[in-house]
């Protein structure tokens, strides 16, 4: 089943609104096995919205629209579904009732212009929105379904999940799609790409690979008549892939790096504390992210300048010798924090953020240190120098290391 989406209004199409509707509902589609061909933004437009439904029919089995739902002149989804199938539009007294019911119980009576939103074609039923007074429309026509839904996130959304997928669901059901995220970190993605190959290119499964703050995901996904043999389908690939690229994997499907390495730590019963500089505290936010990490989070320390981090236990011969950013001055911070907070891990990072070099050293040159239980472990690199990624590669590198460490040194 092939679907296209159209974004709708004119402040799209100046720039002045980020379509995000787009992308939302494209998310939504893969576990319907719903093949999304295109996104297109339309102006507000009534020759322009009509022909993109028109060409839309010819090549895809769904349309799926958001925006251009409202009572105002400019808004003409409904109009261009009309025009397009060639069917005129009739007030539907029942919804002209309820829109006065809305305005009624907001103090308000109803606008003239609402009465747009009570129009119906013979091969349209309204779908219903809790959230505003605009209600979306399924149509159905010839074997093809346009789904036409409000622009607001906040109302489109909820529809979705009420409405429409679950008749989608009905229509689709004779095929499932499964999807497996792998999620690696240490490798380039052109060395990924060339480790594994074969396995791209193919329709089903589908392989695909996306740089991401936390590394390089890999995504397979099958469709096919029913869940054991789309399984099936995944498992060889994945397989392979968790032989050749293994030791860079760090994760599955949602797993995040604060909670791969919460994990690591709670399932053996360990204890973790932090000291960072240049990443501000993004660290000690992300490992608290996790519901529960305070049963093996013991703190964090964010020391941005030597008085600080001579106070939380670095000693002043490693600052004199090797700086305020240096490998040996992360790792000194590292065994701080694990002897100072007393846990079985201490997880460091300092690094140059900006705006200007620090000690000749470029803006996202960064340092990790891990203070374990037997061993330690140091890792050097530079990241884009935008503070944000900084802060949040650094973070995310040191809590894939620490979940890394944490395994070799407990498991069996
Ligand atoms: P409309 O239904 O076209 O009147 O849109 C109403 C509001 O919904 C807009 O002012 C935006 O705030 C929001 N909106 C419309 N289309 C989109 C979109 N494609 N992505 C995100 N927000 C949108
Ligand atoms: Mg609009």
């Amino acid at each position: 089943m092939k679907a296209e989406i159209l974004s709708i209004g004119t402040e799209l199409l100046m720039g002045e609104l980020t379509d995000t509707n787009g992308s939302w509902i494209a998310t939504q589609l893969p576990p319907l096995g719903i093949q999304l061909q295109g996104i297109s933004i339309v102006g507000d437009d009534l020759p322009a919205l009509a022909e993109a439904f028109s060409r839309g029919l010819q090549r895809s089995d769904f349309i799926f629209t958001t925006g251009g739902l409202g009572p105002t002149q400019d808004d003409l989804t409904r109009e261009a579904v009309a025009a397009a199938l060639g069917e005129t539009p009739t007030v539907q007294r029942e919804v002209v009732e309820n829109l006065e019911r809305y305005f009624a119980g907001r103090g308000m009576t109803m606008p003239a212009h609402n009465i747009k939103q009570a129009h119906l074609i013979p091969s349209a039923q309204f779908v219903r929105n809790r959230n505003g007074t605009a209600p979306g429309w399924w149509v159905e026509s010839d074997g093809k379904v346009i789904v036409c839904m409000p622009g607001p996130p906040g109302e489109m959304q909820p529809i979705w999940h009420e409405e429409v997928a679950p008749r989608l669901r009905e229509l689709v059901e004779d095929e499932v799609t499964i999807t497996r995220n792998i999620k690696t970190l240490g490798m380039s993605e052109a060395a990924i790409d060339e480790e594994i190959s074969e396995f791209f290119g193919h329709e089903n499964p589908y392989l695909g690979i996306y740089s991401k703050a936390d590394g390089i995901h890999l995504r397979i996904i099958a469709r096919a008549g029913d869940e054991q043999v789309a399984r099936e389908m995944i498992t060889p690939v994945e397989a392979a892939i968790t032989e050749r690229l293994g030791a860079y994997i760090w994760g599955y499907d949602s797993d995040t790096p604060e909670q791969a390495a919460g994990q690591a730590l709670s399932e053996f019963g360990l204890t973790l504390a932090t000291m960072e500089s240049c990443s501000g505290g993004f660290l000690a936010n992300s490992v608290t992210d996790i519901p529960d990490s305070a049963r093996y989070y013991k703190g964090g320390v964010i020391a941005v300048n030597s008085e600080m981090l001579l106070a939380s236990g670095v000693p002043p011969l490693v600052l004199e010798k090797y700086g305020l950013v240096s490998p040996e001055t992360a790792m000194a911070m590292a065994h701080a924090a694990r002897n100072g907070m007393a846990a079985d891990y201490g997880v460091a990072i300092n690094g140059v953020i900006g705006p200007a070099p620090i000690e000749d050293q470029p803006v996202g040159q960064v340092y990790v240190a891990i203070a374990g239980r037997k061993e330690t472990r140091e890792l050097q690199f530079r990241t884009p120098p935008r503070r944000i990624v900084i802060k949040r590669r650094v973070a995310n590198t040191a809590l894939t290391e620490l979940r890394k460490l944490v395994v070799l040194e407990n498991g069996d």
